[in-house]
């Protein structure tokens, strides 16, 4: 599937679990950010209108959008359409804004709670699982990491290609967020609803881990350095 076959169905269904459209998504930083939007836009068209969804309320709009462009303003302007694009657009606009501004850790939270489920996996996934998921974001690991994985995905967080990754931990699972693509000027530790964080400037990326007790980074922290630095 390339970009534009992408965008297509992503203004059909957004959500859509087809193989090559997710496959996409988690290779390409662009149409994840537009999968991103494209989500949060639905969600919030849904809250301020207080309506019942419809799955086909972007494409709706995108096409009203496109109509519009075609026959001019004038046309809009009878239908009434234009009061209600610009409201869209409104809101639209504000997600985009509040997405970029909202910290890798916020997004590294968020991220985790939409996927409940990675922290519930005991079995371990062999190493070179993980050495591929670093490998299709083009980042050849120098070592294998000591630890044990037992989650490995190629998620795209907002509009940031990641690798997540969950490693059990001696006092409950930690989750290893590497984010390929934005790189934070200081580590540091953070606490965000409940959770204990802590996020590494490492390579050309950022290295986040979360958990309820922080006690372990020190050692998963410096495994991952190993394994990205050598
Ligand atoms: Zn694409
Ligand atoms: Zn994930």
């Amino acid at each position: 599937m390339n970009c534009l076959e992408f965008r297509r169905q992503l203004g059909v269904d957004p959500q859509s679990s087809a193989a090559d459209f997710i496959s996409h998504r988690q290779e390409c930083a662009r149409c994840a950010e537009a999968t991103a939007r494209a989500v949060e836009f639905e969600a919030a068209l849904r809250r301020a209108l207080n309506v019942a969804p419809s799955t086909h309320l972007a494409e709706s709009i995108l096409l009203a959008q496109a109509t519009r462009q075609q026959r001019g303003r004038q046309t809009w302007l009878r239908r009434g359409g234009l009061l209600a694009l610009a409201a869209t657009l409104v809101v639209a606009v504000g997600i985009g804004m509040r997405v970029e501004a909202s910290p890798l850790s916020a997004q590294a939270v968020e991220h985790l709670r939409g996927e409940p489920e990675a922290l519930t996996l005991s079995q371990a996934v062999p190493p070179e699982s993980v050495r591929e998921a670093f490998a299709t974001r083009g980042i050849a690991l120098k070592h294998d990491i000591s630890g044990e994985v037992v989650f490995v995905g190629r998620c795209p967080m907002g509009s940031h290609l990641t690798v997540h990754m969950v490693m059990p931990g001696n006092t409950g699972p930690v989750t290893v967020i590497y984010v390929v693509d934005d790189r934070v000027k200081q580590r540091e530790d953070f606490q965000r609803e409940g959770w204990r964080g802590r996020s590494v400037p490492l390579g050309s990326g950022t290295l986040i881990l979360l958990a309820r007790d922080g006690g372990q980074f020190d050692g998963i922290e410096a495994q991952w350095r190993t394994a990205v630095q050598g």
